[in-house]
């Protein structure tokens, strides 16, 4: 391991990953424990100890009991901790970027880019005394001396489940905007990747908020389904693949709560002859081996429409040629592993599908092993060609560093494409022609719409949130959506006599 590497995480991460309750480091007596890996080495880097039923339900006690305090906590008091949550994170970037990336594979670039998207949503929810105010008001005089009143109101405990492929990005989409609006809460984030939430947590322990408000449990499956069965947890945020984002939005709905579910993509990207292929190329390469792929805004089917087809092909393939794949902390990596060695072969299957459907590999990273012979789970850029929409490979998300290039001749066969596939997280067009930009975005079925731009991750101000089988639920993630998700409008009508 080299000394970059040896340098990574702090000793008190590597070892043990705790849960965080009432302001409390605690341990949770689990019969359950699973490693952390890092996907580049395959080493042990810490054991993470599923929290069981009862250790949940302590967890929402402890956050029921700090609700009515935080309630009362006026909200310019309660962004204070906001502000302060933010210089902490930002002093710890470096240790958590390095964290992230060891247990994570990322490269370290990537990592501090997720961390800065994740600390946006903090300042955003610093806002929130004037965000609260926006969609409540007052009409005076609805009758004859009464007056009518909208107001916000949190609800009380709120969880949000997150993925292995942001894991310091996605809680920070939930933890701010909840606590600001004075719900308490609790996250339980991927068991594949807890390291960094133990680190934003420390960051969270610093700040000091009040015992209770913000408390961290680690588990699995089993530990979900506790969450989402309590009485007392009013609603869940969850990121993931669809089948368990449709298992959260149905499970949490029987009991009675409100949910935000956002779960797995398949996004295309569509190049035609009006685009500027110099500027297109490097961003449709970010997007597609960018995080190893593993992105729900990756376009990993690049359509070319018409005459573009052949320069597209031959300047991707120079591209994604030019890729460095490697171990996360090292600066020269540009690919990094996937999670584990059942992702790379779940991504291997799709490729083979796909050649036994009639695609053909113009690039192949099937047998990449790594110069120093690291047990980690890599694969080296891959590029298919010949990919229909019959494919399974143009149907399901490959979660791998593969792009597939598809060729049609015009922009509305592209467009039905596109639309071919059950889910609507986000789509983009290359073209320097506006009418043809207007037409795309106007027919595709995506949440998320990038012009000339691969990676349509909407600012923090902004809502994020798929369609189709991407997102189950109504409200999305961030913005005014979470304000929306996370108080519940109360109309107060009033009128005195004396
Ligand atoms: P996953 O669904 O396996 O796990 C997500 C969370 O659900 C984890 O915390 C895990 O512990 C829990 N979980 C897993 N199986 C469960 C079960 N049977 N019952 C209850 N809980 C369970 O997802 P992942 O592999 O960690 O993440 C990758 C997926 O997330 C991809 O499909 C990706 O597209 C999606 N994703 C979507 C978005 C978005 O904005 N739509 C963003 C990031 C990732």
């Amino acid at each position: 391991m080299s000394e970059q590497q040896e340098q990574a995480v702090s000793p008190a991460v590597r070892s043990r990953v705790d849960n965080y309750v009432g302001g409390q480091w605690t341990t949770p007596a689990a019969e359950t424990t699973q490693s952390v890996v890092d996907p580049a080495t395959g080493d042990d880097l810490a054991t993470v100890e599923f929290s069981s039923a009862e250790t949940v339900d302590q967890a929402v006690r402890t956050a029921n009991d700090a609700f009515e305090d935080w309630r009362q906590t006026p909200v310019v008091e309660r962004v204070q901790y906001l502000f302060d949550l933010k210089t902490e994170l930002e002093d710890r970037i470096d240790e958590i970027a390095t964290a992230l990336s060891r247990e994570h594979g990322k490269t370290v670039a990537e990592a501090r880019g997720e961390i800065r998207r994740g600390i946006e949503n903090v300042e955003v929810a610093c806002g929130m005394p004037n965000m609260m105010r926006e969609g409540s008001g007052n009409v005076e005089d609805v009758a004859s001396g009464m007056d009518e009143y909208a107001v916000r109101q949190p609800l009380g405990v709120f969880t949000a489940i997150t993925p292995f492929n942001f894991p310091a990005m996605i809680p920070l989409w939930f933890l701010p905007y909840a606590v600001a609006t004075g719900n308490t809460f609790i996250l339980k984030p991927s068991e594949k990747v807890p390291l960094s939430s133990q680190l934003i947590f420390e960051a969270v322990d610093a700040v000091d908020f009040p015992d209770g408000v913000v408390n961290l449990v680690n588990g699995g499956a089993e530990t979900v389904n506790a969450l989402l069965e309590h009485d007392d947890i009013e609603g869940v945020s969850f990121v993931g693949s669809s089948p368990v984002a449709k298992h959260v939005y149905e499970t949490a709905a029987q009991h009675g709560k409100r949910v935000q579910a956002q779960g797995g993509a398949k996004n295309y990207a569509v190049v035609t002859d009006q685009a500027s292929l110099e500027d297109a190329i490097p961003n449709i390469i970010g997007s597609v081996y960018g995080n190893a792929g593993q992105r729900c805004l990756a376009n990993d089917v690049v359509v070319g429409v018409g005459d573009v087809y052949d320069d597209l092909r031959e300047q991707l393939i120079d591209a994604a040629e030019d890729l460095t794949v490697g171990v996360g902390v090292e600066e020269e990596t540009d690919v990094g592993p996937l999670i584990t060695d059942e992702s790379r072969e779940r991504v291997l299957d799709l490729i083979e599908n796909a050649l036994d459907e009639g695609a053909e590999l113009v690039l192949d990273g099937r047998d990449f092993e790594h110069p120093e012979g690291l047990a980690g789970s890599f694969l080296g850029p891959t590029l298919l060609e010949g990919v229909t929409a019959d494919m399974e490979i143009a149907q399901e998300e490959i979660f791998g560093p593969v792009l597939c290039l598809a060729e049609v001749d015009a922009l509305d066969e592209a467009i039905e494409m596109v639309n071919a596939t059950k889910y609507g997280n986000a789509s983009s067009i290359y073209t320097e022609s506006g009418s043809e930009a207007r037409r795309y975005k106007y027919a595709v079925d995506a949440g998320n719409i990038g012009i000339n731009v691969g990676v349509c991750a909407p600012m923090g101000f902004f809502h994020f949130g798929g369609r189709k089988a991407s997102f189950f639920g109504d409200l999305h993630a961030q913005g005014e959506d979470a304000v929306n998700f996370y108080t519940e409008k109360t109309i107060q009508i009033e009128r005195w006599y004396s």
